[in-house]
């Protein structure tokens, strides 16, 4: 990976290099940090870098955040604002991604939420796809059982609980897989390492609640809008066991960094024709028109970089 020119950290713009952090940091050693991923589209025929909805990724940060009991001096018009500003100094032309991240950057020993200082860090790195493939992805049940709302929250961007995640790709990924399907202690279906899922059962189109220890993705919620609004087809939000997985017709992940991944295959199970199917496929289309400006309706979902808005 290209490492940045430049980051957002203690308030300003600074060399990258600059952006350092001590090793006893509270957020290093204890997983006491909140991040977020945004995406940046860059749009040959406009010469202009689009953000997808910023201010939504930006309260998700805030909400974290705040399940960390972290006060911070921003706003989310304050961090959009901030993000321009890095991006215009990074100049990219390219599809990026962004990475904010508030740590308690105090350099002390003791495991605790109160008493200690935020900060907040943003770079952004030019990206590509997130899979090594989008389609026909074998994915794996996980062993690993989802963090609990009573354990680590799942509905915020948490650090400490990323190592479950960690857990469940890296088995998925040695075990053969592309990518782990994670489910509750209750044995309900939740989400992948690093994305939301959607399940089509007899031409219903299904996703966790958010109350069954999802991320409250972006991504998912987007897509929600344009399943109900653009496909005719709203979304039931429901506890999905296991095996329904096995009787889906389609199976798909949606995320920033994945966008639409169309599962093949579940433990071994073929999905639908193997590859990729109808309401995924039309889906996916619509969503890159969307976040790449072209659809005039959502449109204000993307922000532009370069250009005054
Ligand atoms: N679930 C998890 C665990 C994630 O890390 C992500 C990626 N942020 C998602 C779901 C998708 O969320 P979003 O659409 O907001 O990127």
């Amino acid at each position: 990976m290209t490492l940045p020119k430049h980051a957002f950290f203690k308030g300003q713009i600074v060399p990258y290099a600059d952006a350092r952090v001590g090793v006893l940091t509270h957020g290093l050693n204890y997983g006491t940090a909140a991040f977020g991923g945004l995406r940046g589209y860059w749009i040959e025929d406009e010469e202009e870098l689009l953000v997808f909805r910023p201010l939504d990724h930006f309260h998700r940060f805030l909400q974290s955040a705040r399940l960390l009991m972290m006060e911070l001096p921003y706003s989310k018009e304050d961090l959009a604002g901030s993000l321009r500003k890095l991006l215009q100094a990074e100049g990219l032309r390219k599809d990026c991604y962004v990475r904010p991240l508030a740590y308690y950057s105090d350099e002390m020993i003791g495991v605790r939420l109160h008493d200690l200082h935020a900060e907040v860090s943003m770079v952004a790195v030019p990206y590509g796809n997130y899979l090594s493939k989008e389609d026909g992805l074998h994915v794996g049940v996980s062993s690993w059982r989802r963090v609990d709302d009573n354990v680590i929250p799942a509905r915020g961007k948490i650090a400490g609980s990323y190592v479950n995640s960690a857990l469940a790709k890296t088995e998925a990924i040695l075990g053969g897989f592309d990518e782990a399907l994670m489910l509750n202690a209750d044995g309900h279906l939740c989400e992948a390492s690093a994305a939301n899922v959607f399940v089509v059962r007899d031409g219903v189109v299904l996703t966790p609640p958010v109350t069954d220890n999802i991320l409250e993705g972006i991504t998912r919620r987007s897509l929600m809008v344009l399943l109900k609004d653009e496909l005719g087809h709203p979304v039931v939000e429901r506890p999905i066991d296991r095996t329904e997985l096995y009787l889906a017709e389609e199976v798909f992940l949606a995320g920033t960094g994945v966008q639409i991944g169309a599962i093949g295959r579940i433990d071994h199970r073929q999905v639908g024709n193997g590859k990729i199917g109808p309401i995924t496929s039309t889906l996916r289309d619509l969503y890159y028109k969307v976040v790449r400006g072209k659809v005039p309706k959502y449109r204000s979902w993307c922000a532009p970089i370069y250009r005054d808005r």
